[in-house]
């Protein structure tokens, strides 16, 4: 495995390869690039000169799209070597579409087998999908990484969560892919159905979307619930399928092979051992992103991997989007952190939080749907561990099983009603 100054120099290397289509041919980067005195590959030789660039940032490219529709201007090549276009679930605003050319879509691939081999995943495995097939990048660059492996494909769009469950028991995938979420979802039919997925053939779960199998007791629930090892994933349609889990199952891999990742204070745009993801992709010049503010925030590990790679680690994978993070009686944390203190409680189905402000005072409501055990000594040992993880005073209360959402991809089990100001000073949790 390559050394770390070998990894960067190869990324250098592959930046400048990019860059000379994009600065003759791409109408946006060629002048924001240009505007930072970037004319020509070789004003970027090293890491030094590649933090010096200008970052890009979501809204710039929605607004970009929105004055030069469809596309923007953010395209390098002409509309006929494009082959599939996506876009954005738009969780955070507005969407964007995003364009691939053959060659895009073939780096895609790859950056998704990457996920699959990394867990040991080969062409002996059957993969189960079980979602539609809509306009998202993740569903699609999935299926065409197991296509590259050589796995058995088990597409398992347009059925009930119930009719997935029993195609899981009789068709015996060996891997399933989807949401943290939905995969509890699975769980609770099956449970509900009297029919047993920890006894199915599947052995290796990968879990893209959302924080989740990186959170250590909701890894446990799942593990639990399926029998199988459950690995994180994570990627986004502006950048690709950008990090893996190893078998040592100990930080989410930053894919430094093909995307350049940068850790930074999101205030002063230092770099930082915990903070936002800032992540060039090398493989995409038909579109790319370049020093893209990610929103998302990680904490590198400090240490290198038991398995050997030389790419570093995010400690905990992504910990949260940076506009989900919640500030209540002067405490900032992500949901991610709550998340794992209630997971530890199997009796818990489902749960919502909400954040109401009033006048000077916070107060933050849990509503848990509990499956079974003494209601009340759960209640109360959950509020105790909240006050002890995070310094702040939840009122828990329990509510009928069935009665809370239940979300198809991805969760919104957090709602801050009236988020205080920025202007409100806060201290970070201990985590
Ligand atoms: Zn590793």
């Amino acid at each position: 495995m390559d050394d770390p100054a070998t990894v960067r120099r190869e990324q250098i290397r592959r930046l400048q390869g990019m860059l000379e289509p994009v600065l003759r041919e791409n109408a946006f980067y060629r002048a924001k690039l240009g505007r930072a005195g970037v004319r020509a590959p070789a004003d970027v030789s090293s890491m030094e000169d590649y933090r010096q660039l200008p970052m890009t940032t979501k809204s710039e490219l929605t607004q970009d799209q929105a004055r030069n529709p469809p596309f923007g201007t953010f395209t390098t090549y002409p509309p006929e070597r494009y082959i599939q276009e996506h876009h954005t679930s738009g969780t955070t605003g507005q969407t964007l579409r995003w364009l691939d050319t053959a060659e895009s879509w073939a780096w895609l691939a790859k950056c998704w087998a990457r996920v699959f081999r990394a867990v040991g995943v080969t062409a002996a495995d059957r993969i189960f999908f079980p979602f539609s097939f809509g306009p998202y990048l993740g569903t699609w660059s999935g299926v065409a990484g197991a296509r590259r492996v050589g796995s058995l494909i088990l597409p398992a769009g347009g059925l009930s969560s119930l009719e997935r469950v029993r195609a899981i028991l009789e068709h015996r995938p060996t891997v399933l892919v989807c949401t943290p979420t939905y995969a509890f979802r699975l769980a609770e039919v099956a449970e509900d159905a009297g029919l047993d997925l920890a006894g199915s053939a599947l052995r290796v779960n990968v879990h893209p979307g959302e924080p989740g199998a990186g959170i250590p007791s909701t890894r446990a629930r799942l593990q639990e619930a399926f029998g199988a090892q459950v690995f994180d994933h994570a990627g986004s349609t502006e950048v690709g399928a950008w990090g893996f889990e190893c078998e040592a199952r100990d930080g989410l891999h930053l894919h430094e092979g093909e995307f350049i990742f940068e850790v930074l204070d999101p205030d002063t745009g230092a770099a930082a051992a915990e903070g936002e993801l800032v992540i060039t992709n090398l493989g995409r010049a038909g579109m790319p992103v370049i020093r893209y503010r990610t929103g998302d925030w990680g904490r590198l590990h400090p240490r290198p991997c038991a398995c050997g790679s030389a790419f570093r680690r995010l400690d905990g994978g992504v910990r949260g989007r940076l506009d989900q993070r919640l500030t209540v009686q002067g405490v900032t944390f992500f949901p991610s952190v709550v998340e794992n203190v209630i997971r530890r409680r199997r009796e818990v189905r489902e749960f919502a939080v909400d954040v109401r402000r009033r006048g000077n005072r916070d107060d933050i409501e849990l509503r848990l749907e509990l499956g079974s055990g003494d209601a009340d000594r759960i209640l109360s040992r959950v509020a105790a561990d909240l006050r002890e993880a995070l310094g702040v005073r939840f009122d828990v209360r329990a509510v009928p099983v069935g009665t809370l959402p239940r979300f198809p991809v991805k969760a919104r089990r957090f709602t801050d009603h009236q988020p205080p100001s920025a202007a409100t000073s806060s201290r970070e949790c201990p985590r």
